[in-house]
């Protein structure tokens, strides 16, 4: 009996203990889940936090992955599949500014929310273009005219009137920042152009009139410029004057300085003649006594003979004649002409210039001992002479119309003496002499006073010229040239 009392007391028992240990399960489970096991919902940032966004360029979005933490069933970090990630953003690509990306997802009443900033910014620098310029360089002391320029930014645009422009000597530079700061600085090299020309003075002005036989000489130039400053090495001269024919001729002078501004300048060298002298003849009977190749020791003797006889003769004296002598000449009112420095035939005939040369010079030796600028003149050998055409052909015909022009008279003669290679003797020469004269109403006689058995003779001549009723005369420039027929 009592077995079956305790029988019946057992299953009251164990669903007292079942329902019990279900309960306390719960409480457990509950408790575990919700209260010990805070588990939560991650959003992962894939990429950076914080973007930059070059302007112009576009957003990727690297995506988010959310992940579950803290939870005892599942692995720490399990990211839940298919689940629903929303985006929310205000961001414009196509303005600067900051941005936000906010990601947002839920899970079993689990909410996670995660952020990224998106910078959109622009770094780079506005562009400056210049219009190039035409003229290329400057001239000097101009202001320069801006050629052109524009400035345009990726971001800004059109900035050109943001240009900040500064101009110094050769360089103007162009800046501009754009609106995030970016700076653009461009340069414009503007070289200097001197625009101008160097300066040529001509000393003797650029018309220069020399007479026929006088070598023209350069007078002289300075050339300057304004930034080369003294440039007179560097100038050009071309041109010739032919100082024994008549005639205008340019001269010209040429120079550049640095920066290839050329100047010319022209001189024009008047080469003038001289009017020829109109011959006047003598009154009556009249002889000239003409004297070559001195003066000599004997020319003293000679002039004291001429003084005794009151006669007046001329002299073509040499350049080893005694300048005490020929100074003698002209004090005792004879006449004084130029013969040769040389009286070499081959050198003064080889050209017209070696004429000249030796012809300036003699008249120059003669002003230089006597004080006169004598213009009378013979040619050694004669106008006639045939020795010349070995050195110049046709220089004689040159010569005597080149000597007339250039102011000089040359006289020839009509009476030859026979003193320079036929006689040696005086009487020789005195018949010679008054043969020819005897023949002329005007002579011109021509001795030479280096030989004394020449000078000896003079004074038969004198008086028998004197008894004969002849003056004897010093040639003057007007007097008769007798001038030979040509023969080269
Ligand atoms: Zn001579």
């Amino acid at each position: 009996m009592e077995k079956s009392s305790k029988k019946r007391g057992r299953p009251m028992l164990w669903v007292l203990t079942a329902i019990l240990t279900l309960g306390v399960l719960a409480a457990a489970a509950y408790f575990t889940v919700f209260h010990i096991n805070h588990f939560s919902l991650e959003l992962v940032l894939t990429g950076e936090p914080k973007v930059l966004l070059e302007y112009g360029d576009s957003y990727t979005e690297p995506g988010v992955t959310p992940v579950l933490r803290g939870t005892m069933f599942l692995k720490d970090g399990y990211t839940p599949g298919n689940l629903e990630i929303r985006r929310e953003t205000d961001l414009n690509e196509g303005k600067l500014g900051k941005y936000t990306i906010t990601y947002c997802a839920e899970w079993l009443n689990c909410q996670a929310s995660a952020q990224r900033e998106i910078r959109v910014i622009d770094t780079e620098a506005p562009t400056i273009t210049l219009t190039e310029d035409p003229e290329g360089s400057l001239e000097e002391g101009v202001i320069y005219q801006e050629a052109g320029f524009t400035a345009t930014d990726n971001y800004d645009g059109d900035i050109t009137d943001r240009v900040v422009r500064t101009e110094e000597p050769g360089l103007v530079t162009y800046a501009v920042t754009d609106s995030s700061g970016n700076p653009a600085v461009a340069k414009r090299k503007i070289p200097m152009r001197d625009m101008v020309l160097p300066e040529i003075l001509l000393e003797g002005g650029e018309d220069y009139v020399i007479t026929l036989g006088t070598r023209y000489e350069e007078p002289g130039f300075t050339a300057t410029d304004n930034v080369d400053g003294d440039v007179t090495a560097m100038v050009q001269v071309e041109g010739e004057v032919d100082w024994l024919t008549a005639g205008t001729y340019p001269i010209t002078y040429t120079v550049a300085d640095s920066c290839e501004n050329t100047a010319v300048v022209t001189r024009n060298v008047e080469v003038v003649t001289q009017p020829w002298q109109d011959t006047v003849y003598p009154e009556g009977k009249v002889v000239y006594l003409t004297f070559d190749d001195g003066p000599s020791a004997y020319t003293e003797q000679l002039l004291d003979v001429l003084d005794d006889y009151g006669a007046k003769a001329t002299f073509f004296v040499v350049g080893s004649g005694s300048g005490r002598m020929m100074k003698q000449i002209v004090n005792r009112g004879h006449s004084i002409g130029i013969h040769s420095v040389s009286h070499d035939y081959g050198q003064i005939y080889s050209s017209p210039e070696a004429y000249f040369d030796d012809l300036m010079r003699m008249q120059s030796i003669i002003y230089d001992n006597t004080g006169v600028k004598t213009t009378l003149m013979r040619f050694p050998g004669g106008s006639s002479n045939l020795v010349s055409r070995k050195s110049c052909e046709g220089i004689m015909t040159f010569l005597t119309q080149a000597v007339q022009d250039a102011g000089f008279q040359y006289f020839d003669w009509n009476v030859y003496s026979g003193d320079a290679g036929e006689t040696k003797k005086t009487e020789k020469v005195v018949d010679n002499v008054i043969e020819g004269i005897e023949q002329h109403r005007v002579s011109i006689v021509l001795q030479h006073d280096i030989h004394s058995y020449s000078v000896d003779a003079v004074e038969d001549i004198l008086r028998w010229g004197k008894r004969n009723g002849y003056r004897f005369l010093a040639l003057s420039p007007d007097s008769p040239g007798f001038h030979h027929d040509l023969n080269n």
